[in-house]
């Protein structure tokens, strides 16, 4: 390895996320198919919705030499957790993503955001972060019809019931409008 590696510090061979390419002995072509399940990383989500942490990540991988590094590709599937943005009930589902990335055997190959090896050692935590925050919904809702909270009283409209409204003017018309105001005014004008 050359001295002005810019990787300074070493990959911990014992964490989950980190995966050897011993048996693929450098040798371009030679490729390798696995599948494990691996405990998801903390804090891999936005606000909302994200992967709980420790959950369990299914990855199906191809492992795969070429000249410049080692070829990684395969999908992971993942829980998600989170609440709806709408009616803040909990919301749970499944995220899938497809993994690639190319990691280099030396730095004089990749450019500044190539991933590199660590020898035989390659760590495909910020790969999965990276696809799994990419494909998250940007608001998660507990079903696509979710009629969300009432505006003026913050029930829930799908507990509250189809009719449920304040004084003359349906909440959910009156928010759409702008129309909403505290006064009692003649509302026939
Ligand atoms: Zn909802
Ligand atoms: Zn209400």
């Amino acid at each position: 390895m050359p001295s002005e590696s810019r990787m300074t510090q070493h990959l911990d061979p014992r964490s989950p996320w980190v995966i050897s390419t011993h048996d693929l002995g450098k040798r371009p072509g030679t490729m390798r198919q696995m599948s494990l399940v691996l405990p998801a990383p903390a804090d891999l989500g936005v606000d909302m919705i994200g992967v709980p942490k420790d959950a369990e990540v299914e990855l199906d991988l191809r492992l795969e030499a070429v000249m410049e590094g080692v070829l990684v590709s395969g999908a992971a599937r993942a829980p998600l957790a989170g609440e709806c943005a709408r009616c803040l009930d909990p919301v749970s589902s499944e995220i899938e993503v497809d993994l690639q990335e190319l990691f280099f055997y030396s730095d004089e190959d990749a450019s500044e955001e190539d991933s590199l090896l660590d020898g035989e050692l390659l760590d495909l935590e910020p790969t999965f972060r990276d696809a799994v925050v990419l494909a998250l919904p940007l608001s998660p809702v507990c079903r696509e019809d979710c009629p969300g909270l009432c505006v003026e009283c913050g029930v829930k409209l799908a507990e509250a019931g189809a009719d449920h409204r304040h004084e003359k003017i349906d909440a959910r018309w009156a928010s759409l409008q702008g129309l909403i105001t505290d006064t009692d005014n003649d509302q026939e004008k």
